[in-house]
């Protein structure tokens, strides 16, 4: 048996596509169900549907032989534990700072809002620039607008969200994309219906 973690909403409508060409699909829709455990159109295989942020954990784990996770996530959660194979280019966006429209450049320490924290930490450190980063759960864009904060750090796709709330972009940290992940003993115990199941992503990946 191979199980697969993914998260619902956008991540898991543009792979099942990719999963489907490898034979896979769920025999519940995980946005109408309220099963964890999904089997599939394959015996073989089923999904466990989680938060995206779980994803890392439970494939480094081995509670998921393979997951599906935004790059995002990945470097946050560090991608040790990991082997990262593949590219599947879905659920494209980018990771940015963003701060109130017309804000005058803060001089100084400055105040950053994210769910990434480490990620912001070490482009902060990088830059030379001393941050604050204050561990938020959602709803970033609120932090500038009520003070809490002078920068966001968050994905951003068509900008409409900063918009919506008066913020702009400002820098690029990263371009993001979605990537299969997979446990590292399972790469070995289970190697042959792993690089089946690779082969045939990578033939759906590009045929696309
Ligand atoms: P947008 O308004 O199109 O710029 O989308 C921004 C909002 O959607 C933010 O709240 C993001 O956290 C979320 N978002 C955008 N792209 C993604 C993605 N690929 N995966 C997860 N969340 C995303």
């Amino acid at each position: 048996m191979l199980t697969i973690a993914v998260s619902k909403g956008r991540i898991f409508e543009e792979a099942m596509p990719l999963l489907a060409a490898a034979g896979i699909s769920p025999l519940e829709d995980p946005e109408k169900s309220r099963k964890l455990v999904l089997p599939t159109s394959r015996d073989d295989v089923q999904l466990v549907i989680i938060r995206a942020t779980d994803v890392p954990t439970f494939v480094e784990y081995g509670a998921a032989d393979l997951g599906i996770a935004g790059k995002d996530v990945l470097v946050e959660h560090g991608a040790d534990g990991l082997y990262e194979p593949m590219d599947l280019g879905i659920a494209a966006c980018r990771l940015m700072t963003a701060a109130k429209v017309g804000a005058p450049p803060v001089s100084g320490r400055i105040r950053v809002a994210t769910k990434y924290v480490k990620t912001a930490q070490s482009y902060f450190a990088g830059l030379g620039v001393q941050a604050e980063i204050i561990k938020l759960y959602g709803s970033m864009e609120l932090a500038p607008l009520v003070g809490l904060a002078d920068y966001i750090v968050d994905l951003v796709d068509t900008g409409n969200t900063l918009k919506a709330n008066g913020l702009e972009p400002k820098a690029l940290i990263m371009q993001i994309t979605s990537r299969l992940v997979v446990n590292k003993a399972a790469m070995k115990i289970k190697h042959q219906a792993i690089k089946n199941l690779l082969a045939q992503l990578e033939t759906a990946i590009n045929s696309r």
